[in-house]
């Protein structure tokens, strides 16, 4: 039986900080420090003004998603990875960006030679993932993803996954813990490919 990758995509398999913060810069004057884990919080104003509340990141981040995302770029490997572990097991990409930008993400994806099935997501992703290995059949599940609170989230929902940690922006990655409720942290897709493998090789779930 086919296994089931489920694999976030930004800082996972596309960079996205690093291009918000260069958009953020260019077009709104705004210093972005992605090496902070927390958006609203890593934004400051170049004229001094008060830095954006939470409510305008999150308009930010709609001006960003969908207009430019053409911004993005591949994470080394992520790509021939995903591809070897197609061999071998189902790939969903679940990415947490409101359903008007499921088309614009698929699209994006294949301009990347990433023809996966795409799902979009709102909130913990534990439920979806449940969802997802449900209807393929309970195969050998494996979930990636850079946010130690949807490691929380699918571990609780769905406890038979194997949970891999991935931040693929070095700037990100040597600020952030691994999360306490993934089983690995690896930060390199050649490594976790083989990681990967082996879980789906074994045919044991977590
Ligand atoms: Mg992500």
């Amino acid at each position: 039986m086919k296994g089931l990758l489920i694999c976030d995509c930004d800082e996972v398999l596309l960079h996205m900080v690093r291009h918000f913060g260069v958009w953020l810069h260019e077009t709104h004057d705004i210093d972005f420090a992605i090496e902070g884990g927390d958006f609203a919080n890593s934004m400051t104003r170049r004229d001094g003004a008060p830095p954006p509340t939470r409510e305008e990141m999150w308009g930010l981040l709609d001006q960003f998603f969908p207009h430019e995302m053409g911004r993005q770029t591949l994470v080394p490997h992520a790509r021939e990875a995903l591809a070897a572990l197609s061999t071998m097991a189902d790939v969903v990409i679940l990415t947490n960006l409101g359903d008007h930008n499921r088309e614009p993400r698929i699209a994006q994806l294949l301009g990347h030679d990433m023809p996966y099935r795409v799902e979009t997501n709102q909130g913990g992703k534990g439920d979806p993932v449940a969802r997802l290995q449900a209807e393929f059949g309970n195969p050998v599940t494996v979930f990636v993803d850079d946010l130690a609170v949807h490691h929380a989230s699918v571990a609780k929902h769905a406890p038979g996954v194997h949970r891999v940690h991935m931040i693929s922006e070095p700037k990100l990655a040597v600020n952030v813990p691994p999360a306490p409720d993934a089983h690995v942290r690896i930060d390199d897709w050649q490594v976790a490919e083989r990681w990967i493998a082996d879980r789906f090789a074994s045919g044991q779930p977590a």
